[in-house]
């Protein structure tokens, strides 16, 4: 999907977006930055006490006028004073800057971490709309790396980019204006340094970004050999394969370990080019300076003065264009993740969908054609007319089409043309929620989760009564086997139900739709796994329980499909005989 149509975001739109999905902390990232903003006068006052032990203690110069507004009568008479007062002052703007830090450190992480949290969370909710056409061909790993791995960048972007990125260009504003205050000469050499510093920002970043959107699709291909490896566990032992995925894996680990070494690389040099052109101008500073206090033209105080603001100046420099550098990473998530958040799901609710509560079970096909890849079609022409109660049987031979016609009708799919009604509407026009709400499904292939086996059971009505889980379970003679187990309803059934035999698993999720009262039963092959005793116990117990409902029934053996009123036979997704016009019950 992704393949095909790569959308693409301006820096401007990642920023613009970056911003809206942070907004409900906009109060949190104010006051951030407000206390970043601190830093700039406390920086200020770094050099002071220097300035003032060097000039006014041990030279005789009077204090410059705005100080010594600040300063007592009494302490500005005496040298030995003054000199304490300076080495207190030392200790107290160094206290200051550390609290500035440690409380602006604190805030960062907690509106960080809860922004990240927030972006995850919808992402999350959104893959979770999206549609199984969409999982089946992207997979999970990629989508997983995304939620996990990309979303932080929002927290990147929008406070350690933007905020200190702000904050440190304000810095370089007052510093500039302050070193232009103290010696305009001085200032424009140490100004000569920023274009070339500013281009090889812009340089850098122009050429990374495609770099970093590398390594993470690599990193994501990784991550989904882990997890292909795990899913797949049991087939990779059977054939001996485990040499040949540690391989695979390790090839892929490398071409990202690769990757990330050397951007790693091309992030120092960067630093390194920027703080060598800062030196430069340092050095520039230092020796036109001396120069002119040789000559008499400064005074060593404001010389060494605007040397310690220098450091003030340059740092911020180096920050906002490493920042800039820096985001080129986050840049590249924000992208995927942005990606992913507008990926479109194929099936989705009408603006105005009808409510409805129950259905009561009327279903009929019309001329229904369906593919899975926009050109071969699966089902041809599908029509059918069933009243509500009605138990329809479907058989035929295998990859005719009997799941994915029985998938159309909870809208897990929708048909490519014809329609689908249920009690006369179109399913198109239902609430999806409150559509799926009117089936009971048990999937080919049961899926159970790593909880208990009461939680698999209530999976789906978590307030069921203890009574009524062990009817569901008894329905699905599963009551027996379940009480044999030594935990008994608390089992737990490993990931994915691994621990249970493949018969036992199929009644736990028979139980589980049994235990949800829906007026439509959904049962694809719900007795494949288990012998022919406990199949006909089941298919007794399934007596009482499709009375009322209509029930579509898939199966192979044709003995199971005794019980149904009708029959629909399929062959390659079209329906090939059907024993509608025989009299229908219910
Ligand atoms: P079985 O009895 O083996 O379960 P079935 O009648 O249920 O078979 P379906 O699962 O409906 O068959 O599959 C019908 C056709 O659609 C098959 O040819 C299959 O290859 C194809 N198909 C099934 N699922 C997908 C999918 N998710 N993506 C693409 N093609 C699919
Ligand atoms: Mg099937």
């Amino acid at each position: 999907m992704s393949e095909k149509k790569e959308k693409k975001y301006s820096d401007i739109e990642i920023f613009r977006r970056a911003i809206m999905l942070s907004r409900p902390y906009w109060m949190h990232i104010i006051l951030i930055f407000l206390l970043g903003l601190l830093a700039t006068p406390l920086a200020l006052l770094v050099p002071v006490p220097l300035k003032i032990v060097v000039d006014s203690v041990i030279g005789a110069n009077p204090l410059p006028k705005l100080l010594s507004f600040f300063i007592p009568q009494a302490i500005l008479a005496d040298k030995a004073r003054l000199l304490l007062f300076a080495v207190f002052m030392q200790i107290a703007v160094v206290l200051l800057m550390q609290l500035q830090s440690l409380i602006s450190y604190v805030m960062q992480t907690y509106t960080g971490t809860r922004l990240t949290l927030s972006f995850r969370k919808r992402l999350f909710g959104h893959i979770q709309r999206l549609s199984f056409a969409f999982h089946d061909k992207r997979g999970t790993s990629d989508s997983i790396y995304r939620i996990q791995y990309d979303t932080p960048s929002l927290e990147y972007i929008s406070l350690y980019g933007m905020i200190p990125l702000v904050a440190s260009s304000l810095t370089l504003v007052v510093m500039v204006y302050v070193i232009m205050r103290i010696n305009i000469q001085l200032a424009l050499v140490a100004l000569t340094v920023t274009p070339i510093v500013a281009t090889m920002s812009r340089l850098y970043s122009v050429r990374m970004r495609p770099h970093y959107t590398r390594v993470k699709k690599t990193e994501s291909h990784v991550l989904g050999i882990i997890q292909e490896v795990m899913t797949a566990f049991r087939v990779v032992k059977a054939f001996g394969r485990e040499e040949t995925e540690e391989e695979r894996f390790e090839q892929q680990s490398h071409e990202a370990v690769g990757q990330r070494t050397w951007l790693s690389f091309a992030e120092g040099l960067f630093g390194l080019a920027t703080n060598v052109t800062t030196a430069v101008g340092t050095a520039l500073v230092l020796y036109i300076g001396v120069r002119n206090v040789q000559a008499g033209a400064i005074s060593l105080g404001t010389m060494l003065m605007v040397i310690s603001y220098l450091a003030q100046l340059y740092g911020p420099l180096n920050n906002v264009v490493t920042k800039v550098a820096g985001m080129q990473s986050s840049f590249a998530s924000a992208h995927r993740a942005f990606e992913l958040m507008d990926e479109v799901p194929d099936v989705v609710e009408k603006p105005h969908a009808r409510h409805i509560k129950r259905a009561r079970g009327d279903i009929a096909f019309k001329n229904v054609y369906f593919s899975y890849d926009g050109t071969n079609n699966v089902l041809h022409d599908i029509s059918f007319e069933v009243k509500a109660g009605t138990r329809v049987g479907i058989a035929g031979r295998t990859g005719a089409g009997k799941s994915t016609l029985v998938s159309l009708m909870p809208r897990f799919y929708d048909p490519s043309a014809g329609s689908i009604l249920i009690d006369g509407i179109d399913v198109r026009d239902y609430r999806l929620a409150e559509l799926r709400n009117q089936f009971s499904i048990v999937l080919q292939e049961p899926v159970l989760f790593a909880a208990s086996i009461r939680e698999n059971i209530a999976y789906a009505s978590p307030l069921a009564h203890e009574d009524q889980i062990i009817d569901a379970a008894r329905a699905a003679n599963a009551h027996d086997f379940i009480m044999g187990l030594p935990e008994k309803y608390e089992t737990l059934v490993g990931e994915r139900g691994m621990r249970l035999s493949g018969g036992e698993r199929q009644r736990i999720s028979l139980a589980r739709a049994f235990l949800k009262n829906a007026p439509i039963l959904l049962l694809d092959e719900p007795t494949s796994s288990v012998d022919n005793a406990t199949e006909s116990l089941i298919m007794d117990a399934m007596e009482r329980l499709m009375k009322n409902r209509t029930t579509f029934m898939i199966a192979h053996r044709l003995s199971t499909l005794d019980t149904c009123d009708i029959r629909l036979e399929m062959e390659e997704g079209k329906i090939i005989s059907n024993n509608i016009s025989s009299p229908i019950k219910g």
